[in-house]
Formats: structure tokens, sequence, C-alpha cells
């Protein structure tokens, strides 16, 4: 638990942010400024700062992300149209909030 970090504070109930799913690693919650017909945000319990900061200790937490990514494709019926999965690294990479996060985006018309 980082103090001021917004995704801290959602993910350990502080926020009235609609929780789709959570499981004792991670929270999903939709991207308050969507990119996407559907934009999700997959966001570890453990505060993370990006994805340069990963350790040999996160590797069950990253595996964990994928997994609850493909599941929640499936759910928001996303996974046949396609999907994207993507980390922001860094200010150069985009990445405004500072807790590590994977955003799954999908459900355009093609
Ligand atoms: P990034 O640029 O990868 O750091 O993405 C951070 C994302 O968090 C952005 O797409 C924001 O729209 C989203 N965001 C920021 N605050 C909130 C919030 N309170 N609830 C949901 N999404 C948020
Ligand atoms: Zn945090």
């Amino acid at each position: 638990m980082e103090k001021g970090c917004i995704f801290c504070d959602i993910v350990n109930g502080r926020t009235s942010t609609e929780i789709l799913y959570q499981n004792d690693m991670l929270v999903v919650f939709r991207d308050i400024h969507p990119h996407a017909p559907v934009h999700l945000l997959i966001v570890p319990r453990k505060h993370v700062r990006s994805a340069n900061d990963i350790t040999e200790a996160d590797r069950a937490i990253l595996s964990e992300m994928f997994m609850v990514a493909k599941d929640m494709a499936h759910a928001q019926a996303v996974a046949r149209s396609g999907y994207k999965l993507l980390f922001n690294v860094e200010r150069g990479g985009g990445q405004v909030i500072f807790h590590l996060h994977l955003h799954l985006m999908g459900g355009w018309k093609r």
C-alpha cells in the first residue's frame, strides 16, 4: 500500500470504483477514460511501480494477470473478435499511474 497511489486505494476498497473481478492477487475494473468499447485495467494488489520494477518474486502475479486477462476477454465477449493487452512503461511509454497495470482493450466493430 503506497500512500497517495490511486490504484492502491482502489484495490484496497477505498473508492467507489466498481470491481468487475478480484482475487487474492489482483483486481479488475473499467478504465475511467476508455480508449475502446471495452477497456479494463488488470491491477495487482501489490504496489509495483512499473514493469521496470518487477522481480523474481512477482512471477506468480504476472502470470495471474495474463490468465485473468484472457478470462476477462471471454467474460466481456471480446475474446473471439480480438483485443489488445498493453503495458505502458515509464513516462516515455505513456505510463501516468505508477502502479503496475495491464490494459485490456477490445470490442471495436471491424
Ligand atoms: P497508464 O497511462 O498506462 O498509466 O494508464 C493509466 C490509466 O488509468 C489511464 O487509462 C486512466 O484513464 C486510468 N485511470 C486513472 N484513474 C483511474 C480511476 N480512478 N479509475 C479507473 N481508471 C483510472
Ligand atoms: Zn499503488
